[in-house]
């Protein structure tokens, strides 16, 4: 009921007489009201002022006033009012008695603080949003200069966020959002701030620390507690971040400061390898900078046609022969010279230019391999590897953009092949699964490159498909060297055989790793030993002369160490 509330009040604050819709909005009994004086039902909050305007009125200063306060109910709960007050005077000019209104107007404000708490917290997870944030460091930062105490801010940002997003969905990733902010609040004092950005970026603010001690125990705590396994629907997914600090001080003395080197240490954790923390120090804001220029020169140089492919033989290690040959992409950058892809690779995925470096690399492979299979090699099959990468594996266009590129092309499916990391494979098994399935289906042949670098079981490459396993160079380099890389690489090819995959070793760079090989009965080899990636120019004189390779015998290595002596097929020599 939205009737006004009335009452008359004595000069001293007692009610003389109140209406029954006072009587509501206060849950009194009239009788009740009329033994009490309205300093007895006002919050103590809001006293004070209310009697101040009230003597301000009675000493003829003003005519009447208006104010919004705090009634208590007969339960003790308060309630807001918006209360108008005017002063009836005798003939003679002494106060007689206050004409008071009252209107409820709790509903309003509690919609105002509806709205003020919908413009400070992020409407997902309930938490702090950005704004909110700047303000609270800002006040923290005030004390923290009278006091002397110091403060510290963690920006976190997750890693695999956008995966568990594009293969589970939407509506996983924010649950997973939601558990993860419950969690970061329970590595907490109460005391502190734990706000999110926006994305999958939160911030916590760390009040009164006594150095960076306490900063970094709070960072491991939120790994060990918040970065764990979580189950979304009926699936698990394990959560990494990588975690900046930075501590107020000289350097970070305004809330813009603080963030932003906090961000500037959580790039360069990235940058480490992420699944870690780092603490702020001056010299990584020139770490930052660089990155940024060498993303904007990427762009650039995509745009300029900048790109190169170099193509890697990949060796028969039982004939000899060069069936297939691996492009790898290169940047030839006016500034920088000519970087291999390791150089740059990585950032351009993390930066979302890979894209379109990808679609560019899939196209001129195929486009190159047409070429040679029409002019060089015409009597001999000749397969090309193409690397994805794994912003390019998770696009959902990816069947379609390499359907088309092989209609326009005019490329045999069975000789393109496609390499992806094992890592992109384990991310999410299922998507990965149909995607394979659907590559599978166009007829290119599937390769796990990098193999044993990554966490996945050997029980999944049945299940995926997969037709070749790239056994990493890191492994082969331990051949003979490392009882340890050795048993791998024997146990790599061994079960590999047994499931009808093909092996192909990578980085070969001596005879005694060929050798070795050999005796295992792996299928293929690339690497230095045999050449390195070349230009197109000189990879097509290689096929021309059709050069087989003296091959070793499997167990003596009875072939010089630091090169291979390419035969030449064409000449006899
Ligand atoms: P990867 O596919 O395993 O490629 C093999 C890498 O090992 C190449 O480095 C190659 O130059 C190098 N390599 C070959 N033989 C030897 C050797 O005997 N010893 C040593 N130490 N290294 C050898 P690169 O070109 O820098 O490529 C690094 C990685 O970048 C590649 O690893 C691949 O994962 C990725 N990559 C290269 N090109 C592309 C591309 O076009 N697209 C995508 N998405 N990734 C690419
Ligand atoms: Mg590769
Ligand atoms: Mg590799």
């Amino acid at each position: 009921m939205a009737t006004t509330g009335m009452a008359i009040v004595a000069p001293d604050g007692r009610f003389l007489q109140v209406n029954p819709a006072l009587c509501d909005i206060i849950d009194y009994h009239a009788a009740d009201l009329t033994n009490m004086s309205f300093q007895d039902i006002t919050h103590p909050d809001d006293l004070a002022y209310d009697l101040s305007q009230m003597q301000r009125l009675l000493a003829g200063d003003i005519d009447s006033y208006q104010l919004e306060k705090r009634y208590l109910r007969r339960d003790g709960d308060a309630v807001w009012i918006e209360l108008a007050v005017a002063l009836v005077r005798h003939e003679d000019g002494t106060p007689a008695y206050f004409i008071a209104q009252i209107k409820d107007i709790s509903e309003r404000k509690q919609f105002e603080e509806q709205l003020r708490h919908q413009a400070f917290h992020d409407p997902l997870t309930g938490l702090p949003n950005r704004g909110l944030f700047v303000d609270r460091l800002e006040h923290s930062l005030a004390r923290a200069v009278r006091t002397g105490e110091t403060l510290a801010v963690l920006f976190l940002d997750l890693d695999n966020f956008k995966l568990i997003n594009d293969s589970l969905g939407h509506r996983a990733g924010d649950q997973l959002l939601q558990a993860m902010a419950d969690r970061l609040l329970h590595c907490v004092r109460p005391g502190d701030t734990v706000a999110r950005l926006g994305g999958d970026e939160f911030t916590v603010l760390l009040e009164n620390i006594a150095g960076v001690g306490d900063a970094v125990r709070v960072a491991q705590r939120i790994a060990e507690q918040s970065l764990t396994l979580y189950t979304i629907g009926d699936r698990q997914v394990t959560v990494t971040a990588s975690i900046g600090l930075a501590l107020s001080g000289p350097d970070g003395s305004t809330p813009d400061d603080l963030i932003r080197n906090a961000d500037t240490a959580m790039y360069e954790a990235k940058r480490r390898g992420r699944s870690r923390y780092e603490v702020y120090t001056p010299r990584m804001h020139a770490h930052a900078r660089d990155r940024l220029e060498l993303e904007i020169a990427l762009q650039r140089g995509l745009e300029r046609g900048e790109f190169v492919l170099h193509y890697q033989p990949v060796v028969d290690l039982q004939t000899g022969r060069i069936n297939e040959v691996e492009a790898l992409v290169r940047w030839d950058s006016p500034e920088r010279g000519l970087l291999e892809a390791e150089a740059f690779i990585g950032i351009a995925d993390e930066a979302g230019i890979a894209l379109g470096i990808g679609d560019w690399v899939l196209r001129s492979a195929c486009r190159q391999l047409r070429r040679w299979q029409r002019d060089v090699v015409s009597d001999e099959p000749l397969t090309m590897s193409v690397n994805l990468s794994t912003r390019q594996f998770l696009e959902p266009t990816l069947v379609e953009d390499v359907r088309a590129v092989l209609r326009q092309t005019g490329v045999p499916p069975e000789t393109l092949k496609l390499e992806i990391t094992e890592r992109v494979v384990m991310e999410d098994a299922e998507t990965t699964t149909a995607t394979l399935r659907d590559l599978k289906a166009l007829g290119v042949t599937l390769a796990i490159d990098d193999f044993g670098t990554g966490y996945s079981s050997l029980s999944y490459l049945t299940r995926f498909a997969v037709d070749i396993l790239k056994i990493d160079r890191r492994f082969v380099a331990g051949i003979g060297r490392s009882a340890e890389d050795t048993a791998i690489v024997e146990a790599v090819i061994a079960i590999a055989r047994t499931l009808g995959i093909s092996t192909i070793a990578e980085g070969i760079e001596t005879a005694g790793q060929l050798a070795h090989l050999r005796g295992l009965r792996c299928d293929c080899g690339q690497g230095h030993f045999f050449a390195p990636p070349l230009p197109a120019g000189e990879l097509a004189d290689l096929l021309r002369r059709r050069v087989t390779l003296p091959l070793p015998h499997p167990l003596s290595g009875d072939v010089p160490e630091d090169s291979a002596q390419w035969g030449d097929a064409s000449t006899g020599r």
